[in-house]
This record gives C-alpha cells, sequence and structure tokens, in this order.
C-alpha cells in the first residue's frame, strides 16, 4: 500500500464512483464498459475488460481523512448540482439544466478531476502529483478542460486514456502522450462528462456540434440546422461519435 495520493497520508478505501451516484440511479448491477477512451477499427469504444459494476470498485490510494473530509464535502455538492441531468428519461429542459451548472463550474470540474484521480490510480493511468496535489489545496490547474454532451444511446462507461486525435500535416493522426496528459470519459446513463489535460495543445471539434464547456469559460454553442432540422449543437447520437469529432491543434514543441 502507497500513500494518500492527494495529501500523501496514510490509507483507506474509498468508493471510486460515490455511493449516492450508485444509490441514486441504481447502479448496483449495472455494468460499465471500461475502456480506452478510443475507437477501434470497428468504430466501436475500445473496452480492456468485461464490463463491471462500479460498487464494487475501490481505491486504496485515498486517506481517510480526505475521503471523508473535502472529498465527500465535494460529493454532497455535485450530487445537488446534476442529479437532474443523471435521470432515465433526459429532461427536456436541458439547455437551461446545463445553462445552470454555470455558477458552480469550479466544482464540476475539481469533482470530475478528483474522479480522473481516483480511477486513473485503479487504472494505472495515473494523474499527474502536481494536479493531485492542486486539488488537495482546491486549486483547479491551469490546462484543464471540462465538457459535458448528451449520448441520445443510454450506456454505462468509464475510460481513461493518453490517447489523441491530432491534427497533423492535414489531417487527424491518433497519438499516444506519454504521461504528462490524461482524459477521462465517464457516461452514466444519457449524460457524458469528460476531463481533459493536453498542454500545449487546443481542443476543438470537426463538426457543428460541441459539448456544453463547464471550465474553464463556460459556453453552450447555438442550435445549428441540419437537413432543415434544428437541434442542439450539445446532442450526439453515440460516445463514439463525440469522441471521434473531438480532436486537437497542437503547438509543434508538443509532437516532437
Ligand atoms: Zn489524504
Amino acid at each position: 500500500m502507497g500513500s494518500c495520493i492527494f495529501c500523501g497520508g496514510g490509507n483507506s478505501k474509498e468508493h471510486i464512483v460515490a455511493e449516492w451516484l450508485i444509490r441514486d440511479c441504481d447502479l448496483y448491477k449495472t455494468k460499465f464498459r471500461m475502456g480506452f477512451s478510443q475507437e477501434n477499427a470497428r468504430g466501436e469504444m475500445d473496452s480492456i475488460s468485461q464490463p463491471q459494476p462500479l460498487s464494487g470498485f475501490y481505491t486504496i490510494d485515498v486517506c481517510g481523512t480526505c475521503n471523508n473530509g473535502w472529498m465527500s464535502e465535494l460529493e454532497g455538492k455535485a450530487k445537488k448540482i446534476l442529479c437532474p441531468l443523471l435521470q432515465i428519461t433526459w429532461p427536456t429542459n436541458d439547455k437551461e439544466l446545463f445553462q445552470s451548472l454555470f455558477l458552480n463550474s469550479g466544482v464540476i470540474a475539481r469533482w470530475l478531476l478528483k474522479t480522473a484521480c481516483t480511477f486513473g490510480a485503479k487504472m494505472s493511468v495515473e494523474v499527474m502529483e502536481q494536479i493531485r496535489r492542486d486539488i488537495y489545496a482546491d486549486v483547479v490547474p491551469v490546462g484543464i478542460i471540462v465538457d459535458m454532451a448528451y449520448d441520445d444511446e443510454f450506456g454505462h462507461y468509464m475510460a481513461m486514456s493518453r490517447q489523441w486525435n491530432v491534427w497533423k500535416d492535414e489531417k487527424i493522426i491518433s497519438m499516444q502522450v506519454g504521461k504528462q496528459s490524461f482524459r477521462l470519459t465517464w457516461q452514466v446513463r444519457h449524460l457524458v462528462m469528460r476531463v481533459h489535460y493536453f498542454p500545449g495543445c487546443e481542443m476543438t471539434m470537426t463538426k457543428p456540434r460541441f459539448p456544453v464547456r463547464i471550465y474553464p469559460k463556460f459556453g453552450i454553442s447555438p442550435d445549428y440546422v441540419e437537413n432543415g432540422i434544428t437541434k442542439r449543437s450539445y446532442h450526439y447520437k453515440t460516445l463514439e461519435q463525440l469522441e471521434h469529432e473531438t480532436c486537437y491543434a497542437c503547438h509543434d514543441f508538443v509532437l516532437k
């Protein structure tokens, strides 16, 4: 056993996915696909293991003080804020609900980042120590991007990745970037939540659709028209569509 990934102290068992989420969304038996957050040649998201329930999914890399203190406080806040978007039936006033996240964007960013740290520790895709220390100090580090989208396909998925779609020589290539980057992609029911950290690169989308940007600069892209039909910018048919359309423009030094 190592020490707490946040404060460096002793450790205890912590649910990677909060008990309120498992309870409120009735996820006890729901099996999550877990993967690399990367499409394979068949256009599906890669899985690294058999789908498994998150109720038995713990990390021992967190101490009791962190777990019962700031982490539990953060869970309480996140629960209140996100519940309306975690229903079986997607709410019709989703734009209003997303808009209301604006005032709590920092809380959501910390909460998802915390989850990226604990899930990453479990999956051996570790979040850098400096970032873990920052969250512990109540700071969201520069370079963290958080976004959310609606997936028409109901499902459960959780993945940490260091693989990115990058513009290079006027085409998009898929590349692995060492230990200084990570992305958590997490779907619960119809809501997809993502945390990106890819310093030196700028995220962009290849189609008129854009997820809701939660952090750092909150924004919802305007509706777009496709075949005469007005659509929400953050509505996706599948998780694959969202991930496939996400790409990054990088400064040269990152790719060297
Ligand atoms: Zn701790």
